[in-house]
């Protein structure tokens, strides 16, 4: 079928299925997207309480500097993102170690000295890197036409690519070993904070390729985006409707129906059936696999495994308590050293610039720290008592976290508001609230946006390259050359 034909139906309106949802729109497509929210962005969305506006989970723009995958987005799409660019990208602080994460590194580099040679290497790898991906990513293979666009550009950068394959198996720990760096442990735990953030995981797992793209983040740039970060997800939407789609809120999709390896048809928890031509979903695969009825085929257990969710905190407090900060974004790991859990946190404190993110006098302040998800779900079970005595004891904790760095914190609350991950199953759908992505331990253990149905195709931060706004447009843009060629390979086999 011609393009212009074909009508797309995307199940979720984070800013994977947005993205896809946009370029396939601008292409002519005719785009659909059902979002069971009543606003867009899923972990990167921007929602207003009780006079305060808050970034709901992802707090910094990034990939928007020249060349990264949301600039090159935002040209294709005609967006201009309304950004700017901050000098710092956050501060970390663990007991009296306080570090900018800028772009020249200075202050790690004054502090760990013995490092220049580990940053100088994964400066190199990041350029080697960011040059593979440009123009998309095919991967994981898929073919031999995969293979060969892959061999060109090694090709190409020749030399840079002999450098890249010993990386390739490596760990992050074993590449720190390989600069003497591992048995520094405050080098160490610096890194594995900023690998837990990034690529969810930390250096005795952590894959080194993926480390040193995680690790370019404070170098290629952070970005303040004004609005919140949710103006990401609204110009995308609006992007849509402007090449003649739509964009439906309130719409959640709970049964799709398959014959065989066809998706016939979606239902939304309305009442409202939709037909597709092609299907993308936005959705984890186990959460997908909730609500697929197959002719024949029994339901797929829940499965979690080693994903991570999110502890998150949204405080209204006395913006005087954080004046003079060299970056909105901190990074505190508490007196413990122990990552996760509440022991660290990461601070994104509103912009004064921004007279809506709170009343005069106070500032928004979102707060996450990483959790596994079933202790969660065995409290709620036990009932509402343990659920809360649960969220209670997390709250205390990372406050306290907090207020190792920021004496005054405790009495500049104003308000509290939490979400744990059964709050973030519920708002985004996603299996146990498994939020963050997936933990980037190697990159020939990736899944890619095929699935069991020739019309339907994941996308989103479950599939490579994975998280971040940049990380699921690049996947977004893989999605998309998938349902082409599926779509080109179809037209050819009809009479
Ligand atoms: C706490 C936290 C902090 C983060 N910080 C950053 C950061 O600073 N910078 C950064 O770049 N990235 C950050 N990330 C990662 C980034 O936010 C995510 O990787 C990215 O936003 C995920 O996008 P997605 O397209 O995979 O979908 P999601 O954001 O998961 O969106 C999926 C959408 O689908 C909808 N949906 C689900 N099920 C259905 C259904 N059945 N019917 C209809 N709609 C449905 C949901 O409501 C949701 O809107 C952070 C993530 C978290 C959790």
């Amino acid at each position: 079928m011609k393009l212009q034909d074909l009508n797309i139906v995307v199940i979720g309106a984070g800013i994977g299925g947005l993205a896809a949802g946009a370029l396939l729109a601008r292409k002519g497509a005719l785009v659909t997207v059902l979002e069971a929210q009543d606003y867009p962005g899923g972990c990167a969305a921007t929602f207003s309480r009780n006079g305060y506006r808050f970034d709901a989970g992802a707090t910094i723009g990034c990939g928007f500097h020249a060349g990264a995958p949301m600039e090159t987005l935002g040209k294709e799409l005609g967006i201009i993102w309304p950004i700017l660019p901050e000098p710092v990208a956050w501060q970390y602080r663990h007991q009296v170690l306080h570090l900018d994460l800028s772009p020249q590194r200075l202050e790690i580099l004054e502090r760990f000295p013995r490092s220049a040679p580990f940053w100088a290497e994964q400066a190199a790898l990041a350029k080697l890197l960011w040059y593979f991906a440009e123009g998309g990513l095919s991967w994981p293979v898929m073919g031999a036409r995969d293979l060969v666009r892959l061999a060109r550009k090694g090709i190409a950068g020749l030399t840079g690519t002999i450098h890249l394959l010993p990386f390739a198996r490596k760990t992050t720990l074993e590449w720190l070993a390989s600069h003497g760096l591992d048995t520094d442990p405050d080098f160490v735990r610096f890194i594995d904070a900023q690998l837990l953030i990034s690529v969810q995981t930390t250096s005795p797992y952590a894959n080194a390729i993926n480390a040193a793209i995680a690790l370019d983040l404070p170098v290629a740039g952070a970005y303040h985006v004004n609005g919140g970060i949710g103006t990401v997800s609204r110009l995308l939407a609006g992007s849509i409707e402007e090449s003649g789609g739509a964009v439906l809120y309130q719409k959640q999709v709970i049964r799709i129906d398959s014959v065989r390896r066809q998706v016939v048809g979606l239902e939304t928890s309305d009442g409202s059936a939709l037909a597709a031509d092609y299907v993308l979903a936005n959705l984890t695969p186990d959460s997908l696999d909730l609500f697929i009825e197959s002719e024949g085929e029994a339901p797929v257990e829940k499965k979690v495994g080693s994903l991570w969710s999110a502890f998150t905190l949204y405080l209204g407090m006395e913006s005087a308590l954080f004046s003079s900060l060299s970056s909105r974004h901190l990074q505190i790991i508490g007196g413990s050293g122990e990552l996760a859990e509440g022991n660290s946190i990461f601070v994104s404190v509103s912009s004064d610039e921004e007279s809506d993110c709170a009343p005069e006098g106070l500032c928004a302040v979102t707060v996450s720290t990483h959790t596994r998800p079933e202790p969660w779900f065995e409290a709620k079970k036990r009932g509402e008592a343990a659920y809360l005595e649960l969220k209670n004891a997390y709250t205390e904790r990372v406050i306290n976290v907090l207020s190792e760095q920021f004496p005054g914190a405790h009495p500049a609350i104003r308000s509290i508001t939490s979400a744990t991950p059964v709050t973030w199953e519920r708002y985004t759908g996603r299996n146990q609230g498994c939020v963050g992505g997936y933990p980037q331990t190697s990159l020939f253990k990736v899944s890619g946006p095929l699935t069991r149905f020739d019309n339907l195709f994941f996308v989103g931060d479950s599939i490579f390259p994975g998280q971040s706004l940049p990380g699921v447009v690049t996947g977004a843009r893989r999605t998309i050359e998938l349902l082409l060629k599926r779509n080109a390979k179809v037209g050819l086999q009809q009479p």
